[in-house]
């Protein structure tokens, strides 16, 4: 069984959700955790988790989503949200994004700061962001004792010793779909061992590409679990069972919850 770890799907229509999951369980993805931007979009996972079994969430406001200062009213809310159903397994997707254009950065470290605080104090994984911000991220989780939730640092770029620091401040590597295309990924990918990956599509629509059929979905899992079997040389079913222990071991605390769910 595969775990999609982060995906966008609460923009969909709920049909078209029954559809991609159904797609998905052909290809043996049983899981998907859904990641809320903002709180609208929280909430709007947390009903979608309401009615489909394989559907988990994450709650968080997102650094290319802030429209505002993080306030006690968001911070609240996110609490509120957080013990508001026992499917939002994770605090996701929070981090940090310097590209040109973004939110103000000031907004996004104090809204990355308090949010890795409810995840401490609501003990939840954190599944954090970072773009062209990879220092600062690992400043801020580790200033912030992140490590004691611990999670993933999602769909991860960059260096092995990027990938070094996320591992040893207690956080697993998420692997998605630029594997097929970045060398450097790769051989991140040969050279940490497999204990330390996690596997995510990021899938949310994708207008831009002209045809449905090429939307990235839960169901281009499996492609992304071949291509790291081939890197490390070991058997599909072998890294598919490795995979699923650390999607377990990262989710410990809520697990057993979480398998009767999807039993
Ligand atoms: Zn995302």
């Amino acid at each position: 069984m595969l775990i999609d770890t982060h995906v966008h799907l609460d923009p969909y229509s709920q049909n078209e959700i029954q559809e991609i999951l159904s797609r998905a369980a052909k290809e043996d993805v049983r899981m998907v955790i859904s990641a809320g931007t903002t709180i609208a979009s929280s909430k709007k996972n947390i009903e979608y988790s309401k009615i489909f079994p394989q559907f988990f969430t994450g709650v968080g406001m997102h650094p290319m989503d802030l429209i505002e200062p993080f306030t006690e009213k968001h911070d609240n809310e996110l609490r509120k949200l957080v013990l508001s159903h026992e499917k939002v397994i994770v605090m996701s997707e929070i981090g940090l994004d310097y590209l040109p254009d973004m939110p103000d950065r000031a907004w996004q470290f104090e809204a990355f700061r308090k949010q890795i605080n409810i995840a401490r104090d609501l003990k939840l994984p954190i599944i954090f962001h970072s773009r062209e911000a990879h220092n600062d991220c690992f400043r801020v989780l580790k200033e912030e004792k992140a490590y004691e939730v611990g999670g993933v640092m999602h769909y991860f770029q960059g260096s092995l010793y990027d990938a070094q620091s996320a591992i040893d401040l207690g956080f697993y590597i998420s692997i998605a779909r630029p594997l097929f295309r970045l060398d450097e990924l790769q051989d991140v990918v040969k050279n940490i061992s497999l204990e330390h990956i996690v596997i995510e599509t990021d899938s949310a629509p994708q207008p831009f590409k002209k045809n449905r059929e090429n939307w990235t979905e839960p169901r281009h899992l499996k492609a992304i679990l071949l291509k790291i079997s081939e890197l490390k040389n070991l058997s599909s079913a072998e890294v598919e069972k490795v995979i699923f222990e650390n999607t377990k071991k990262l989710l410990l605390t809520r697990w057993e919850n979480i398998e009767s769910t999807i039993a």
